[in-house]
C-alpha cells in the first residue's frame, strides 16, 4: 500500500470516518423506539431501522441533485418513514427534531481516528469536506473541538451548494486549501461520495473500510495507523 504522488494536504470526511455517524444514527433511532409514546407504534425495533436505511439515502441523493429541499429531506424523511410503517404523517415535523436531537447525544469518535488527525495534523496541513446539515456538522466541529482546531479549511457542502461527489465541491475545497488537486489526498470511507468524487476532482483518496480497490489513487485502509505511516512517508 503507498501513494504514488506527494501529499502537501490532507481533508477528512467526517461522518463513519472521524465520527461515528452509523453508530450515532442506530442508537438514535433505537432511543425514539423505545421512548414511552412509542412514535413507531408497535413496529419491531428491525423494521423501523430497515425502513429508515432504505429511504434515507434516496432522500439524500434528491436533496444532492436538488429536487428536494433541505426541509424536504431533514423531515421528509420521517414523513416517508411514517408512511412507510402506515402510522400517521402528522409527527413527522416533531419527529424530525427529536432524532436530530436524540442522534447529538451518541456522537462519539471512531476509533483510532481522532489520534491518526492529530499525528497527521502535525506532518501535514489538514482540513475537513463533509456532505450534511450545515447545522449539524458545526455541531459535531463545536463537540470535537479538536477537529476544527487544527484544520486549516472547514467545507461543508450545504454552505458551498452542492454535496460530494459533485466535482465543484472538490474544486472549491481545494481552492481553500490553496493547494494543488493533485497534491490533496482525500480520507473518507464512502465508494460514491468519496472515492469517485476524489478521483474525479484528480485528487488521491485513502479509502477508510473499503475493499481493495484497482487504481494508482487509491490505497484502501482499515486500521488507523497505517494511514498515518502513509501520510509520512508521502508528504
Ligand atoms: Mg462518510
Amino acid at each position: 500500500m503507498k501513494l504514488t504522488r506527494p501529499v502537501r494536504f490532507v481533508y477528512f470526511d467526517l461522518d463513519d470516518t472521524l465520527l461515528d455517524h452509523s453508530y450515532a444514527e442506530h442508537a438514535a433511532l433505537q432511543a425514539l423506539h423505545a421512548a414511552e409514546d412509542r412514535p413507531f407504534g408497535t413496529h419491531t425495533f428491525d423494521a423501523v431501522l430497515a425502513a429508515y436505511r432504505s429511504i434515507n439515502p434516496v432522500v439524500w441523493q434528491r436533496y444532492a441533485s436538488g429536487a428536494y429541499t433541505k426541509h424536504q429531506a431533514k423531515v421528509g424523511r420521517f414523513s416517508q418513514l411514517l408512511e412507510r410503517l402506515t402510522l400517521p404523517t402528522d409527527t413527522d415535523e416533531q419527529l424530525a427534531h427529536r432524532y436530530l436531537q436524540t442522534y447529538a447525544t451518541f456522537w462519539r469518535p471512531v476509533m483510532g481516528a481522532m489520534e491518526a488527525f492529530q499525528a497527521i495534523a502535525d506532518h501535514v496541513p489538514v482540513g475537513i469536506l463533509t456532505n450534511g446539515f450545515v447545522e449539524v456538522q458545526q455541531a459535531k466541529l463545536r463537540q470535537f473541538s479538536m477537529l476544527s482546531d487544527l484544520s486549516a479549511t472547514i467545507v461543508i457542502s450545504e454552505e458551498v451548494g452542492v454535496l460530494k461527489p459533485d466535482p465543484r465541491l472538490f474544486s472549491e475545497a481545494a481552492a481553500r486549501a490553496e493547494t494543488r488537486p493533485e497534491d490533496i489526498l482525500y480520507v473518507g470511507d464512502s465508494l460514491t461520495s468519496d472515492v469517485h468524487g476524489s478521483l474525479g476532482a484528480g485528487w488521491q483518496v485513502a479509502w477508510y473500510a473499503g475493499d481493495p480497490f484497482d487504481h494508482p489513487d487509491v490505497v484502501s485502509f482499515s486500521v488507523w495507523d497505517q494511514l498515518t505511516a502513509l501520510v509520512r512517508e508521502g508528504s
